[in-house]
């Protein structure tokens, strides 16, 4: 019954990074964006299809911003289109499926790169997951709850909807992440990370090519399972086998070791990774040399230089 199943909210954020995916495709002509989208079709059907009351969101995430592929804001034709076709499939799946080919289609064809900012906007891309996480969240928590009463609907919706009511909403991301990691989002992405965590939101991470010390940090507070996959072609099954179930069930799964984190923090000052630095003591900033104002709340810090050491006071000896 609805009421005793938890509403699975999957958030997906696919880094599109052009450059990337255009470098990619010229190394590995059979793993390409359109390929690696399939899996992620692949793997958001499954996770639809596993109960009624799941549910799905995607995000790409560009360069310079990221964008929803699904639900897309403001209803999209692909999706009507796909529901009248008529082949048999579930109208749900391939209304999904067909409106996220069609936005990542105008998305890729339509934003022009231009030179300087060259990174995956992932801090950002994670920040718009967490709020759609709460808005949905506080949507079937109680909102509903107000509209339906107010219209005075017929008992039957009501009981229906008075059960969604105050329905938890289990809810994570999975980031599939392609091109490096941009130190200087680190401040954004921490922020992230510990706002997810505080929402008891799992991060999860499949990585397709080199290791990313942020996202690292990110499984690991949030309890989310990162993993490097071995090969980029068998992306849908590593999506299914891994990152499909959910905290509960991978308790039983016997998944890949958890990954070595790096937990590095990159200096305020050059965005530099450091592992040993200078850690402004009001506001937690760190640098990789000492200053005696902080950049970040300008406190300026009295040192114990030898003038200042003057009118010292007589020294306790221990007898
Ligand atoms: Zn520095
Ligand atoms: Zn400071």
């Amino acid at each position: 019954m609805a009421s005793e199943e938890e509403v699975s909210l999957l958030v997906i954020v696919v880094d599109v990074n052009p450059i990337w995916w255009g470098q990619q495709g010229q190394r590995e002509p059979q793993f390409t964006l359109p390929k690696c989208m399939d899996s992620v079709m692949v793997m958001a059907n499954a996770h639809v299809a596993m109960s009624r009351i799941n549910k799905l969101a995607v995000i790409a995430s560009h360069c310079k911003d990221s964008h929803f592929l699904y639900p897309s804001p403001g209803g999209d034709s692909a999706a009507d289109d796909a529901c009248s076709s008529g082949d048999g499939k579930y109208e749900l799946l391939s209304g999904a499926n067909a409106v996220i080919a069609d936005r990542i289609r105008n998305l890729m064809s339509n934003i022009e790169v231009t030179g300087g900012s060259t990174d995956t906007m992932l801090a950002g891309s994670l920040a718009k997951a967490l709020c759609y996480i709460n808005r949905v969240s506080k949507e079937l928590e109680g909102i509903v709850f107000h509209e339906y009463f107010s219209f005075k609907l017929s008992c039957v919706i009501f009981f229906h909807v008075f059960f969604l009511v105050g329905q938890e909403v289990k809810s994570r991301i999975l980031v599939i992440k392609a091109a490096d990691d941009c130190a200087l989002q680190y401040m954004n992405f921490m922020n992230v990370i510990f706002a997810a965590q505080k929402q008891n939101i799992l991060i999860d991470a499949c990585v397709l090519e080199s290791d990313s010390g942020l996202l690292q940090q990110a499984c690991d507070i949030t309890g989310g399972l990162y993993l490097k996959i071995p090969q980029k072609a068998a992306l849908a099954q590593y999506l299914l086998w891994v990152f499909l179930p959910d905290a509960e069930q991978r308790s039983q799964l016997l998944l890949p070791p958890p990954a070595h984190v790096d937990y590095r923090a990159a200096c305020f000052c050059h965005r530099n990774l450091i592992q040993i630095g200078y850690v402004c003591s009001v506001c937690l900033s760190i640098f990789c040399n000492f200053s005696p104002i902080c950049t970040t709340c300008e406190t300026a810090f009295k040192m114990q230089l030898p003038q200042m050491v003057k009118g010292k006071k007589k020294k306790f000896k221990a007898s």
